[in-house]
């Protein structure tokens, strides 16, 4: 049973029942779902969680209702894995790595279209929707194909060959606009008042979407003993993700389920699209929307609609921004690949990039935890790296042909 009440303005607080709305009517602030946490405190157990389901639904308790049962792919539970040997080359004596490669569609977003689908159907929607930067169509075409339903995403036309054909092979409508992801968005701001009834993930629905990504915070704390982290490094599109798994930490200290004091979180972005970080780094409360150019394209939003509360969880915590170039991005995708055996997106270069940065700088502590989100899967951009991991000679079927490479290849272990 779910202890959700209802839905929330985070500005002024009015609060409107479950239905499939994001807006408040009274300041335009966005809504979020309430839980009546202190009916769930001592209902929702240690013990009880870990009978759950091996997926985001063993939170069942603190996510949305998903009717009679949940939209399920399986995402979630992913492992929580100590980076022994990244950790070494870091400087990090305790780094762990968050491996959501591993969900359904290979990223994150299996966790947020798992929660808003179900709240979708429960509320009465057939149909899906999303504005997408890639990874979230993804899982929307597949989540609805699962319980047949059409689908309609929509994505900026140039970007990965991977992450197209990964959405289009389940079936449903793929639009490709000719424009950048703030132009998709606006588009389907547009969209969703021709089309009230069709279920747009992370707009009409936002408000339970968005709640997906608690379950993030939620596993960490169970994965390391029920205690929370020091630090957590986020990658950063919308800030839906970042605020999100704040709010996660701090439902499960509440309920006296985890240990240990609040985690200090830092995001993660790319230098060719970093207004949230460089918002925080001039000390600014606006965010200046910018025109993204990036090759991580799952994190190219210029426009973030949660930037303003990213850069709130960011002060009150003590946390920090940084971004990172193309070229470090490559590199760290490498890095962690040869390091840790996890071949991640350039979302995973960014992160990995990103930590190596603020450590430099001082405000990532090498001597406390550190928890790295690796969000999705490197196959989604092969692309950016085709040209460069080849195989290392090409040769005749003889063994003069493979003696004499290898003579020249000395074997090294990687990094
Ligand atoms: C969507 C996405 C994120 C972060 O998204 P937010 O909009 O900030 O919630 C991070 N990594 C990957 C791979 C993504 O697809
Ligand atoms: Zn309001």
């Amino acid at each position: 049973m779910s202890f959700a009440i209802g839905l929330k303005c985070r500005e002024c607080g009015t609060t409107y029942p479950s239905e499939a709305r994001y807006v408040c009517d009274f300041c335009f602030g966005p809504l979020e779902v309430a839980y009546d946490l202190d009916a769930a405190k001592g209902v929702v157990t240690r013990e009880s969680i870990s009978a759950g389901p091996s997926s985001i639904w063993r939170y069942a308790e603190l996510l949305p209702d998903p009717g009679n049962e949940p939209v399920d792919l399986g995402a979630g539970w992913t492992p929580l894995r100590r980076a022994h040997r990244l950790g070494e080359l870091l400087g990090v004596k305790e780094l762990w790595l968050k491996d959501d490669t591993r969900n359904p569609t290979g990223s994150f977003k299996d966790r947020v279209v798992s929660v808003a689908l179900s709240s979708a159907r429960r509320l009465g929607f057939s149909t899906a929707a999303c504005a997408s930067t890639g990874n979230l169509a993804t899982s929307v075409a597949a989540h609805a194909a699962a319980i047949g339903w059409p689908s309609v995403t929509i994505i900026p036309s140039d970007l990965e060959k991977s992450k197209i054909a990964m959405t289009a092979i389940f079936g449903g409508t793929v639009l490709g606009v000719e424009g950048n992801y703030d132009d998709v968005n606006r588009l389907c701001v547009e969209l969703v008042s021709e089309h009230p009834d069709w279920a747009f993930a992370n707009v009409n629905l936002r408000a339970y979407y968005a709640e997906g990504s608690k379950t993030l915070a939620y596993e960490i704390v169970e994965q390391l003993g029920w205690r929370t982290p020091d630090q957590v490094v986020v990658p950063v599109a919308s800030g839906s993700q970042l605020t999100k798994i704040a709010k996660g930490f701090r439902e499960f200290a509440y309920l006296g389920l985890s240990e240990g004091p609040s985690p200090t979180l830092f995001a993660a972005q790319a230098t060719g699209c970093s207004p949230i970080s460089t918002a925080f780094a001039q000390g600014s409360d606006i965010i200046r929307p910018v025109r993204p150019n990036t090759i991580a394209r799952s994190l190219a939003i210029g426009n973030p609609a949660d930037g303003p509360y990213v850069l709130d969880e960011l002060r009150q915590g003590g946390g920090d921004g940084g971004s990172v170039s193309d070229e470090e991005i490559l590199e760290c995708m490498g890095l962690l690949a040869q390091t840790e055996g996890i071949f991640a997106e350039t979302a995973g270069g960014v992160t990995i990039a990103t930590l190596r940065q603020l450590v430099r700088r001082g405000s990532i502590d090498p001597n406390k935890s550190v928890v790295a989100i690796i969000s999705g899967h490197g196959l989604k951009t092969l692309d950016a790296i085709v040209d460069t991991a080849t195989v290392t000679a090409t040769i005749s079927p003889s063994l003069a042909s493979a003696q004499a490479a290898l003579g020249v290849h000395e074997l090294v272990a990687a990094s």
